[in-house]
């Protein structure tokens, strides 16, 4: 998106008057992609489709690959998918948890933008310390809004906006993921109690109301970069999340 129309566009918002026809028509494809995230259409038939050995610098662990439908209108069915590390005894006791939405540009790029791979690092290493857990990775990139979308977003702060701003001006929901998949895997896996790495209190509430009891709340807190500390500070003032470094900004 050029800057010009960015700036017609929120004047257009300032003054209450409708949308240009070429940023509806765009909106609309986006929200087309949305759908299959916005928690409406049942899941079914989650399955594990592959269980292989995984040797990994933080240890010794299995990878999982577990497919689901989603129910779509006209029974137009997709399927997700989530990836599970798993070391050690899950089942005997509540073992620590992590569920990771995938970021290709924080955990394939080391991006600075956010603290996605420092997150997924240090669940790892908490996984591995304790000798047990499970690391579930969701394909479901920049909060469910697809990677372009993200980028786009990316480009809409470039230029001011939140991260939050951001999603809701291309027409997405402040966070768009959904964790029936995560809890419909650790059933499957067994595991019906966790102690989850997160500061999110909805991925709390989320795996609550989708059946896992949440014994113990782990922090997921890395040192702020400057580059993120914005995006830190959003997710806490605007999306709920806990974050005790946030205050020193
Ligand atoms: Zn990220």
């Amino acid at each position: 998106m050029q800057k010009h129309e960015i700036i017609e566009i929120n004047k257009d918002r300032n003054r209450g008057a409708a949308y240009p026809l070429a940023e509806s028509q765009r909106a609309r494809i986006l929200m087309q992609d949305q759908d299959i995230y916005n928690g409406t259409m049942p899941l079914e038939n989650v399955r594990k489709v592959a269980d292989a050995d995984f040797p990994t610098r933080w240890g010794h662990f299995r990878i999982l690959g577990f497919e689901g439908t989603v129910m779509g209108p006209e029974a137009d069915a997709k399927t997700e998918s989530a990836v599970a590390l798993v070391m050690g005894d899950i089942v005997s006791q509540p073992p620590i948890v992590r569920i990771h939405s995938q970021c290709l540009t924080g955990d394939v790029f080391h991006s600075l933008r956010c603290d996605c791979r420092q997150q997924l690092e240090l669940a790892l290493e908490k996984i591995s310390e304790e000798g047990s857990g499970v690391l579930l990775y969701e394909q479901q990139e920049g909060r469910g809004i697809g990677l372009m979308a993200k980028l786009k977003a990316y480009e809409l702060q470039d230029q001011g906006l939140d991260t939050v701003e951001a999603n809701i001006e291309l027409g997405f929901k402040a966070d768009c993921r959904e964790f029936e998949l995560p809890a419909a895997v650790l059933k499957l896996m067994g595991v019906g109690a966790v102690r989850l790495i997160t500061n999110n209190p909805e991925k709390v509430a989320a795996l609550e109301a989708a059946g896992i009891s949440v014994v113990e709340r782990l922090p997921a807190d890395v040192e702020p970069e400057e580059s993120f500390r914005d995006y830190l500070r959003v997710k806490r003032e605007k999306m709920g999340h806990l974050s005790p470094f946030v205050d020193s900004v």
